[in-house]
């Protein structure tokens, strides 16, 4: 299939500047744009359909209920999970706060030098003593390092499943074998892989997995957390409200098992409902075709870059989605104002990951990254800025 087949400009209406120009958006990585199918569900989950949810008494808010619980079994199928293991979080952000604060068991977690500040952050609020697996040259989280450094007093390895700024993929596998080999959980952080290749969780054998709907074309405000069974049955509550109680008192209080233990108030019904439909739309392309169309534009893009004697590039040659790049004396910020100019959008900046900026020695980095939509045109219009931006920099 080439990439032009695969690209799905026609379903995005946010492809297109307010001239009616094309918009070259390579900045999935930050968030993705929507497709029709789910604008039109988000509507009609907040217009025609619209309700609460588990509490109406009344027809439509039982469809609703009905609507956001087949939205979990949705993302459940997408990951080959169960779906009673699904739990909606605000984002992936939320999600590995949950785990962070909730797990019981708290002793060391280990990290990588590549992880989002989503991925350290929480961990070190929620009192963990943080230990932090160096990269391979190439930029992939060096799994013989952590096979060295892991100890029994590590409970918990939380690593990004593919990284936001390099692209690379974790051998997820491996991971969690080293991890279970010493006793501890396995979290994966799934915002940057679930948009991008297959993801089957009971194969990868991991414990959590964090994902976020923004990044799947989904809304914004929804993400979701799955864990082990017996993992989320053991946590206690880490927010507490409504609708995840089974019996309150002032006395004592008893709680629902999960996921619902993990949903305190009126949940996001119309985003939940969106991400399901975001699901769809993503498992009706495929995931094996959408990554493979994007390893064919991340070749396109390197191979035009690494032509270039000025560039560097950084991360593995087998990136998924993601391009991250400098250019011997112009500042990503400026490239990206230039480009701006031509219709093209990157991200330029740290990508909240400054201890991996900090790693590689430089402040910033210039970040092209992919989705369904993208095609050798936006590779095509991101070389041609680049070269004008060039010019402009003597
Ligand atoms: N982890 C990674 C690897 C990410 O790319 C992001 C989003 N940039 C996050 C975590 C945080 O996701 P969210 O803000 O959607 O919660």
């Amino acid at each position: 299939m080439s990439t032009a087949t695969l690209s799905r400009k026609a379903d995005f209406p946010g492809l297109i500047t307010a001239d009616g120009a094309p918009w070259h958006y390579l900045d999935s990585a930050a968030t993705a744009q929507k497709p029709q199918a789910v604008i039109d569900a988000m509507a009609r989950a907040l217009g025609e359909n619209y309700a609460t949810v588990h509490r109406g008494v009344y027809s439509r808010s039982a469809e609703m209920t009905l609507g956001y619980e087949e939205a979990r079994r949705k993302i459940a199928a997408l990951i080959g999970a169960d779906d009673s293991e699904v739990v909606f979080t605000r984002g992936a952000t939320e999600a590995i706060n949950l785990v962070a604060y909730s797990y019981p068991d708290k002793g060391r977690v280990l990290l990588s030098e590549l992880e989002h500040h989503s991925n350290i952050v929480p961990w070190q609020l929620a009192g963990w003593q943080v230990d932090v697996c160096p990269l391979t040259d190439d930029g992939q989280i060096d799994l013989d390092a952590a096979e060295a450094m892991l100890t029994r007093e590590h409970t918990m390895v939380s690593f990004a499943h593919v990284s936001n700024v390099l692209g690379s993929v974790l051998d997820a596998e491996r991971a969690a074998e080293l991890a279970h080999s010493v006793g501890a959980k396995l979290l994966l952080d799934g915002c940057q892989s679930v948009p991008r290749m297959p993801v089957d969780v009971a194969a990868l054998d991991c414990d959590f997995y964090a994902l976020s709907a923004h990044k799947l074309y989904g809304p914004t405000g929804i993400g979701a957390l799955w864990g082990r069974a017996e993992l989320l049955d053991a946590m206690p509550p880490w927010q507490g409200g409504g609708a995840m109680i089974d019996q309150v008192g002032f006395d004592r209080t008893t709680y629902a098992p999960a996921p619902q233990r993990f949903e305190a108030g009126t949940p996001a019904i119309t985003e939940a409902i969106t991400f399901g439909a975001a699901c769809d739309y993503v498992r009706n392309i495929g995931l094996e075709s959408i990554h493979a169309h994007e390893a064919r534009l991340v070749a396109q893009t390197r191979d035009a870059l690494g032509a270039m004697n000025d560039v560097t590039l950084y991360g593995p040659e087998e990136s998924a989605g993601i391009v991250s790049f400098l250019i011997d004396g112009i500042h990503p910020h400026d490239l990206g104002t230039i480009l701006d100019e031509e219709n093209v959008a990157i991200r330029a900046g740290h990508h909240c990951a400054q201890p991996l900026m900090e790693k590689l020695g430089i402040p910033a980095t210039a970040r092209a990254s992919f989705g369904i939509y993208s095609d050798e045109e936006d590779v095509a219009a991101l070389i041609r800025g680049i070269e004008r931006t060039k010019r402009i920099f003597g």
